[in-house]
C-alpha cells in the first residue's frame, strides 16, 4: 500500500494537531471531537483510527472557523479557505475550480458564501470537497503516526472520556501488529532490542504489543496507541502511560 504525498499545507495542520493537543486554551475546542465518542462509541481496532478521524475533523474545523472569523472581521486573517481549497483541489484532483463561477447568488455573508461554495463542488463532482479533505487527513496521520510522543498526548486526550468506562481487553488485529512492527522498526520503542528475530533469537512471548495508554486509563483499542515493547521493557512499564522519543538517527 502506497500514499501519494503532496504535503500540500498538511505540516500547517500538523502543527496545530500537535500545539493544540493537552493545551489548557485548546482543550474546548477539541473537547468537541472527543465528545463525539458518546454519541458514537469507538470500535475496537476500526481500520479508520481515531486519529484519521481527527485529522478530518480538524482540517473540517479550521476551515469553517477561518470562514467564520472572516464573516465577523470582514478581512482575511490567516488564509481565505475558499481560495485555500481551489487549491487543494487542483494540487490533489487536478480540478480547476478556481475560474468557475460556481456560486448561484454571492452574498457579502462570507460563512454564507462559504457554505454554498461546499455545496456547489458537489456540482462539479459529488464529494468533491470532502475527498480533498480526506486526501489532508491521510497524509497527516501518516506523518502523526510517526511521533509517539504527539501519540501519547493525543491518546492521554481521548482516555480522558472512559477513565470511568474502561475498554475491554480483545485481540489485536494481525493488521495492527504489522502496522506497529513496521512503524517501529522492529525494535522494542524504549530499549532498541531488535525484536524481529533476525538479529538474536527470540522467546514466543518477547515481543509486546502494548498499550501507549493502558485501557485502566482510558485507553482505547485503536492502532494510534498501540507500540511495540520488549518484555523487560513491558514490565518495567506496567499499568502507566509512557513512550519514548529515541528514534534511530539515519546517518
Ligand atoms: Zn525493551
Amino acid at each position: 500500500m502506497t500514499i501519494d504525498m503532496q504535503y500540500f499545507d498538511v505540516y500547517y495542520f500538523c502543527h496545530l494537531a500537535n500545539e493544540s493537543m493537552g493545551k489548557f486554551e485548546y482543550i474546548k475546542t477539541n473537547a468537541e471531537f472527543t465528545e463525539r465518542h458518546f454519541e458514537v462509541p469507538p470500535q475496537d481496532f476500526p481500520k479508520i483510527s481515531v486519529l484519521r478521524e481527527y485529522c478530518f475533523w480538524l482540517v473540517d474545523r479550521v476551515l469553517c472557523e477561518q470562514a467564520d472569523s472572516i464573516s465577523i472581521l470582514g478581512e482575511v486573517v490567516d488564509f481565505d479557505p475558499i481560495c485555500w481549497m481551489n487549491q487543494a483541489i487542483f494540487k490533489y484532483k487536478q480540478i480547476d475550480t478556481s475560474t468557475k463561477h460556481i456560486f448561484d447568488d454571492y452574498c457579502d455573508d462570507y460563512l454564507e458564501n462559504y457554505n454554498q461554495y461546499i455545496e456547489a463542488l458537489d456540482r462539479i463532482s459529488e464529494g468533491l470537497f470532502y475527498e480533498v479533505v480526506e486526501s489532508v487527513a491521510v497524509e497527516m496521520e501518516y506523518i502523526l503516526f510517526q511521533n509517539r510522543d504527539f501519540l501519547l498526548r493525543f491518546n492521554e486526550q481521548q482516555a480522558s472520556f472512559f477513565e470511568n468506562n474502561p475498554r475491554k481487553r480483545t485481540y489485536i488485529p494481525e493488521w495492527v501488529k504489522r502496522a506497529v512492527l513496521f512503524r517501529d522498526k522492529g525494535c522494542c520503542v524504549f530499549c532498541k532490542k531488535d525484536l524481529t528475530g533476525l538479529y538474536s533469537l527470540l522467546e514466543d512471548n518477547e515481543k509486546h504489543f502494548d498499550h501507549i495508554v493502558p485501557l485502566s486509563e482510558g485507553g482505547l483499542n485503536d492502532v494510534c496507541n498501540i507500540q511495540l515493547s520488549c518484555q523487560k521493557c513491558n514490565l518495567i512499564k506496567s499499568d502507566s502511560s509512557r513512550t519514548s522519543t529515541l528514534y534511530q538517527s539515519a546517518y
